[in-house]
């Protein structure tokens, strides 16, 4: 099955050292707590993503969302382990309308988000930015392997909600995704910022699955009147809720504490493993060559259209590259 989960099979003993106080910025670090039959990922991203949301100088707010898609996205597609694609996107009617983040495993990330700047001032938080619409999310192994895709609708929520409703419902796996995005502001230079972010997604996977059972995350349209159905969730998961709560938004992009620290901070008195962390890059894929293909896949008449002051001039909507053709290298004429 596929699945945006950990493996719960991979293990690798290693010895118990001390937790490092040297903070390890664009990487995901996968880790477990085995008394409490959790496993996760703690996610901290500071040059990548600052270099993905410069290119686009995008308001703050827009900026904030589309980091938080970023760091969602890192958490779920760290976990592929073939040389594939994660794909993360929203369509939705608020003022954001539409955002992708495209991961290429094992390390590559790039994303976009068109907004409707008229729109902005008047949303606050990423539910209301998103507005209506729906999360996809795809999973691409390449030309000749089928793709997978989960869907969630958007409903006024954020995207930490969605993780929520999509594990809940499609994966049926007891999940908590917590993801915080801020601006570090530097030595008092005006206007000289730069992006952090953190996030973390922990899983309840214990050997009896009769103990992943969990309680509903909304009454539903039930008629009035109707007993609510209710689910005792088990201690090790209630326990694993009421820690991963206490994360503070400040803990998770802290250029100052690193992931190792924060997870002994959270989890010192179960015991906590860590992995090997996974390093993340921010690189588009876009070149001369792809977009001239893409170009050549348009019909005569789409590209003589392209013709703007007797060139055709296409920018990436990823990475902002700017490539221009004369109209003979476009097929044109
Ligand atoms: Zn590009």
């Amino acid at each position: 099955m596929t699945s945006f989960s950990p493996d719960s099979k991979a293990t690798s003993r290693g010895p118990i050292r001390a937790p490092s106080a040297i903070p390890v910025d664009d990487a995901v670090l996968p880790f477990e707590v085995d008394a409490l039959d959790l496993r996760g990922r703690l996610t901290r991203l500071g040059p990548t993503l600052d270099e993905i949301l410069a290119k686009h100088d995008y308001p703050a707010p827009v900026g904030k969302l589309l980091g938080e898609a970023i760091v969602l996205t890192t958490l779920l597609g760290s976990s592929l382990k073939f040389d594939g694609r994660f794909i993360l996107q929203t369509r939705t009617d608020g003022p954001v309308s539409f955002l992708i983040v495209d991961f290429k495993a094992p390390d590559r990330l790039r994303a976009y988000a068109r907004y409707d700047s008229a729109r902005l001032s008047g949303a606050q938080g990423s539910g209301a930015l998103l507005g209506k619409g729906h999360l996809a999310m795809t999973i691409d192994q390449g030309a000749d392997m089928s793709r997978y895709q989960g869907l969630v609708a958007l409903d006024g929520g954020g995207l930490e909600e969605a993780a929520h409703e999509y594990f809940f419902r499609s994966e049926q796996i007891p999940t908590r995704v917590r993801l915080a995005v801020g601006e570090e502001w530097r030595g008092g230079e005006p206007g000289k910022h730069r992006w952090r972010a953190g996030g973390m997604l922990m899983q309840f996977l214990p050997k009896a699955p009769e103990r992943a059972r969990q309680a509903d995350l909304h009454p539903g349209d039930a008629p009035e009147g109707t007993v609510a159905h209710t689910v005792r969730e088990d201690d090790a998961w209630v326990e694993g809720q009421s820690l991963i709560a206490t994360v503070e938004d400040i803990e998770l992009i802290d250029p100052d504490l690193s992931a190792e620290r924060l997870l002994y901070r959270l989890f010192h008195q179960r015991g906590v493993r860590v992995f090997k962390p996974l390093p993340l890059h921010a690189q588009c894929s876009c070149s001369r060559d792809a977009v001239s293909s893409m170009l050549k896949s348009f019909t005569p008449k789409d590209r003589a259209e392209m013709v703007q002051n007797g060139k055709v001039v296409v920018t990436c909507e990823f990475c902002s590259s700017v490539y221009q053709f004369t109209p003979d290298e476009a097929g044109v004429g």
